[in-house]
């Protein structure tokens, strides 16, 4: 398995945790790489699939295209997970002091009593 897929499944994981608690371990600015990443791999599989329809459709052959739109599908689904993530950032500070996120405009932070500025 890849960093990438590790990052994606602890992605997935911790947004059902949303609003408790962001994971430390994620960062912003590698969010949107992974998304970029993602739209550029759904792109790619369109071109592949359409590619591979053009064929078929030339070469008058019955083509299989369910593994293909499967993983588009899967991309989609990874896709709308971060998405999903960098909304959450987005409405979040992190704090100074204990590096935790917690809702923008908060006075203190809940998880150390540190002033968010
Ligand atoms: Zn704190």
């Amino acid at each position: 398995m890849s960093n990438f897929d590790d990052f994606v499944t602890n992605v997935k994981g911790c947004a059902s945790a949303v609003g408790e608690k962001v994971s430390d371990g994620i960062d912003f600015a590698k969010l949107n790489t992974y998304k970029v990443r993602i739209q550029s791999d759904i792109k790619k599989d369109y071109a592949a699939l359409g590619e591979k329809y053009y064929l078929a459709l030339k070469n008058k052959r019955e083509e299989d295209f369910s593994a293909e739109i499967q993983r588009i599908d899967d991309l989609k689904g990874q896709l709308d997970s971060i998405i999903e993530q960098i909304n959450i950032h987005k409405k979040l500070v992190q704090c100074s002091s204990c590096s935790q996120y917690v809702p923008k405009g908060s006075e203190f932070c809940p998880h150390c009593g540190n002033k968010i500025k």
